[in-house]
């Protein structure tokens, strides 16, 4: 038998070409020139998932034959003892995903032929529409319209809405205030107008970013009905789970859940008991390709369907990812697309794109994207303290972003 080929170094590197502080895994193996690459971004996070790697993943990983990718994830999650954190399981896909890229490099084979070959050519993806009021919102999904996507997700005013029109106590600390009244409002008159505005073939969706108490979130839902969305996103928090049944019972609307999810028994519980619609974990976040084959496989099982995170907080080589398991998922939804920069093209060589609102591979061995190392280096992170996450309501209480 021959000898094995073994991890001889694990590096993080942190780069920022965009808005988003980015973390890129490279394995290096005893093969010269064979190496992976893995997205472990957990942006807000990121110094704690370098120090994961770099201290405790890292001395664990070295001289570890790199096929056996399952017994490495396996001990990866146990060797801490405690574990299913969103820091360790990003820092266990950073590797998981070079694993799986080294794998088909070896294998002359794109990852999707690992995972058992295509069921579809390209991914569906959709773009995001914002802006300040309704008719804003309706011209940039016509615009998407235009360059040819037919799923756009819509948002007035961003996450939780345009803020201004509210009374806060005096001395209320500073913060990324809102109404959570007025977001409802202002919504679904925002829907309405959109869909009398762009007709019924494009497929619309909104996300409300948890930021609804579970008994204004059945309501919600409910209103939102006749407007035909595609998916509802994040109706609830992962904490208010139990609360799902009463929103089935009440409407049709079709749910999409799981950014925020660490933990197996959060993505086996909705899809086990057909909470929700649409499973969309943020595969870095639920420790790499590993775990996600496997959730794409319960999605089936269950009736639900994928559609995997993939904001710009997501690595290019994790939308590579993403792009690979899509292609190959027997029950393949939908992928959220970032629309990246020519700067992201170039620092990461590889990058998918999108035709037609069609995302593609590149076809080429293992997940089909490399990171340019020296080009990265000149776009260093850039730390600081996050605002729009200091989210509260209008009487200055702290919230879920
Ligand atoms: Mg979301």
């Amino acid at each position: 038998m021959s000898r094995p080929i073994t991890i001889e170094d694990v590096r993080v590197i942190l780069t920022q070409p965009g808005s988003a502080r980015l973390a890129v895994v490279k394995v290096i193996t005893s093969e010269p020139g064979l190496h992976g690459v893995g997205c472990a971004t957990f942006t807000q996070r990121i110094h704690a998932v370098a120090a994961a790697i770099e201290h405790h993943l890292k001395p664990f990983l070295l001289g570890r034959d790199v096929a056996r990718i399952e017994e490495i994830w396996q001990m990866s999650m146990v060797h801490g003892y405690w574990r299913n954190g969103p820091v360790l399981n990003n820092a266990i896909s950073g590797v998981d995903q070079a694993l799986w890229d080294i794998k088909g490099k070896r294998a002359n084979m794109p990852v999707y032929d690992l995972l058992g070959g295509k069921c579809r050519e390209a991914a569906n993806v959709y773009v995001h529409a914002d802006g300040p009021t309704p008719s804003d919102v309706a011209d940039r999904v016509k615009s998407s319209m235009d360059d040819g996507y037919r799923y756009v997700r819509v948002q007035q005013g961003m996450y939780g809405g345009n803020t201004e029109t509210f009374v806060q106590p005096e001395g209320a600390p500073p913060g990324a205030y809102f109404d959570p009244k007025r977001y409802r409002r202002d919504t679904l008159t925002m829907l309405e107008h959109v869909r009398a505005e762009v007709g019924d073939d494009v497929e619309l969706l909104h996300d409300v970013h948890e930021r609804l108490h579970p008994a204004d979130a059945i309501s919600f839902a409910k209103a939102v009905e006749p407007i035909g969305l595609y998916f509802l996103e994040d109706l609830l928090a992962p904490e208010d789970l139990a609360w799902f049944e009463r929103v089935r019972a009440a409407c049709s609307t079709p749910l999409a859940m799981g950014e925020l999810f660490n933990h197996p028994s959060e993505w086996q519980t909705v899809a086990e008991q057909k909470l929700v619609d649409f499973l969309r974990m943020h595969v870095s976040q639920m420790g790499g390709i590993t775990p996600a084959r496997k959730a794409a496989d319960l999605a089936h099982r269950h009736g639900l369907r994928t559609a995997w995170h993939g904001p710009a907080d997501t690595s290019p080589v994790g939308h590579a990812a993403n792009l690979h398991l899509d292609l190959w998922a027997p029950a393949f939804g939908i992928q959220e697309w970032y629309q990246p920069s020519d700067l992201d093209r170039t620092v990461f060589p590889g990058l998918p794109e999108v035709r037609n609102g069609y995302l593609y591979p590149n076809d080429a061995p293992g997940l089909g994207i490399d990171v340019d190392e020296a080009l990265a280096a000149e776009y260093p992170i850039v730390d600081g303290v996050e605002q729009w996450t200091q989210t509260r309501l209008p009487d200055g209480s702290p919230v879920r972003p």
